[in-house]
């Protein structure tokens, strides 16, 4: 890519000319609104930006190419699996049957959508090892508030409601406490131990009679698996509490780990995460939440349901009062739910314990070949699941160059950078996961790539700390951009907008 000032285009409403284009052709026949019937026709122009086609489609397809996206290049961005998504799983959502259906449809003319969500229930209650789903949730921000909102009404129901506490490790994603304060519940952060896992002793002590939930991820934003994970719910469950589990790094234990075998009583799936539906960008995304036996009866209505002639429907309102109620319009993400579905048939159950395999090993020789170049920090050595974390706190040390710094280094080198400065409890850290979908040539590149910027660190530590050098922009100011942001267009004058001043 190169240096593009000019690429950072003007917007469509800058470009526009006063009587150009006036649609999608440059030319239209010069009579073509008196065709019209005058009573159709807008006293006052709409404000729109006047461009003619050519013109609309260069300014959309530059500025798509000035993104870092999945499809021009690795992104090894750790606890969001930003692994390829398969484009047949498109083709499947575009279909009209699919894609056209009126949400408000009756079960009758509905019974295809309703059967494919139903079979995805069931195939993620194989992968979860759970009892039942609910595919409502919009994310997995909204899939955990769902599971914990149920653990509260499990509490409530069985007149146990002094439980308020929710144990959280201090490694979590920030969504887990946002989940427990946002249901009313306090969160109590647990340390973990040196070795980077969950400290058992420290869940046991703070443990009690107010605990309602803990909430672990496994493997951890460490990209470790919490080898203690069947003690310690053990240990929440004879407190009386439930055990909640942040499904996020699924990637990592399919087809090897079910959760719910493990005794786990909730969890989330982020299907934008493991199941390769697209995400960023702040588009729909879909968190289905997995409930064991304790926690069945809670499920957020409606649930698709199977009659016993084979047909499908939705449950009624009110036919399950234990239900903790909608937790979302109509019945989810629908088409983010076809593109999980699709993704899940197309690799089975085998081609699925595969994709962890692969995963897995492809994180261990990223993380095997920066340990062995001594460029980075390696806080917890040794075996992997799908992500790892480096640091930068020698490099930071030696030549006052830092983790956002290689970020942006990474750009020049066409590589988007991995999460940077979380799990929060790892000085300068990089939580690195290169998923199953990269080859060995990319990972070594992406290797390459880094061990080159930390010896370039030392030589022109400058070069680094000014970086990106062939990015549309350089460092832009995020908290600026944050707290005043400039969102309002306004039209010229004398033109209609819905929105007015
Ligand atoms: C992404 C993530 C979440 C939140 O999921 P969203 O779908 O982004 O709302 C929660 N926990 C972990 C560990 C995550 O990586």
């Amino acid at each position: 890519m190169s240096a593009s000032g000019p690429r950072l285009q003007p917007t469509l409403f800058e470009l526009s000319k006063p009587g150009r284009g006036s649609g999608k052709v440059p030319h239209p026949p010069h009579d073509a609104l008196d065709r019209l019937p005058a009573e159709h026709r807008r006293d006052t122009p709409p404000a729109l930006p006047e461009v003619n086609e050519p013109e609309a489609v260069r300014h959309w397809v530059n500025l798509s190419q000035m993104n870092h996206a999945v499809d021009t290049g690795f992104y090894p961005l750790g606890s969001c699996t930003m692994k390829w998504n398969p484009k047949v799983n498109e083709w499947a959502a575009r279909q009209p049957g699919f894609a056209q259906l009126h949400p408000l449809a009756p079960d009758a003319v509905a019974q295809g959508t309703l059967q494919l969500l139903w079979e995805l229930e069931q195939i993620l209650i194989e992968i979860s090892g759970m009892r039942a789903v609910t595919l409502q949730p919009a994310a997995g921000a909204h899939g955990e508030l769902t599971g914990i909102l149920m653990v509260r009404e499990y509490h409530r129901s069985r007149g146990d409601a002094n439980r308020t506490d929710v144990l959280v490790p201090d490694s979590a994603h920030g969504t887990n406490p946002a989940t427990a304060t946002m249901a009313g519940l306090r969160t109590i952060s647990i340390k973990a131990a040196p070795n980077g896992r969950t400290d058992l002793e420290a869940f046991r002590t703070a443990l009690g009679p107010s605990t309602a939930a803990v909430m672990i991820t496994n493997p951890s934003t460490m990209g470790l698996f919490e080898s203690e994970v069947g003690e310690l719910i053990d240990a929440v469950h004879a407190a009386g509490a439930l055990a909640y589990m942040d499904g996020a790094n699924l990637n990592a234990i399919l087809g090897r780990f079910k959760p719910g075998e493990a005794g786990f009583d909730v969890m989330h799936i982020n299907t934008h995460k493991t199941f390769s539906t697209p995400h960023g960008g702040g588009g729909p995304g879909a968190g289905p939440v997995a409930v064991g036996e304790t926690l069945e009866p809670f499920l957020p209505a409606p649930r698709v349901l199977r009659e016993p002639d084979g047909s499908f429907r939705l449950e009624r309102a009110g036919e399950r009062p234990t239900s903790i109620g909608r937790m979302r319009s109509f019945v989810g993400s629908t088409g983010v739910l076809v593109r999980a579905y699709a993704y899940l048939r197309t690799h089975g159950a085998s081609g699925l314990a595969e994709i962890t395999d692969d995963a897995v090993l492809a994180a261990n020789y990223l993380k095997q070949r920066l340990a062995d170049s001594g460029a980075y920090d390696i806080p917890f050595p040794g075996p992997c699941k799908h992500e790892f974390i480096a640091s930068a706190t020698s490099i930071k040390r030696k030549t006052g160059v830092r983790t956002l710094d290689i970020a942006k280094r990474l750009l020049d080198h066409g590589f988007h950078a991995p999460t940077v400065y979380f799990p929060l409890t790892v000085d300068e850290a990089m939580l690195i996961e290169p998923t199953e979908t990269e080859s060995i040539e990319t990972l070594d590149a992406f290797a390459d790539a880094l061990i080159a910027i930390a010896a370039e660190a030392e030589t022109e530590p400058e070069v680094v700390k000014t970086a990106p050098h062939t990015a549309p922009v350089r460092r832009l100011d995020e908290a600026g951009a944050a707290r005043n942001p400039n969102l309002r267009w306004r039209p010229a004058a004398g033109a209609w907008t819905p929105c007015p001043d």
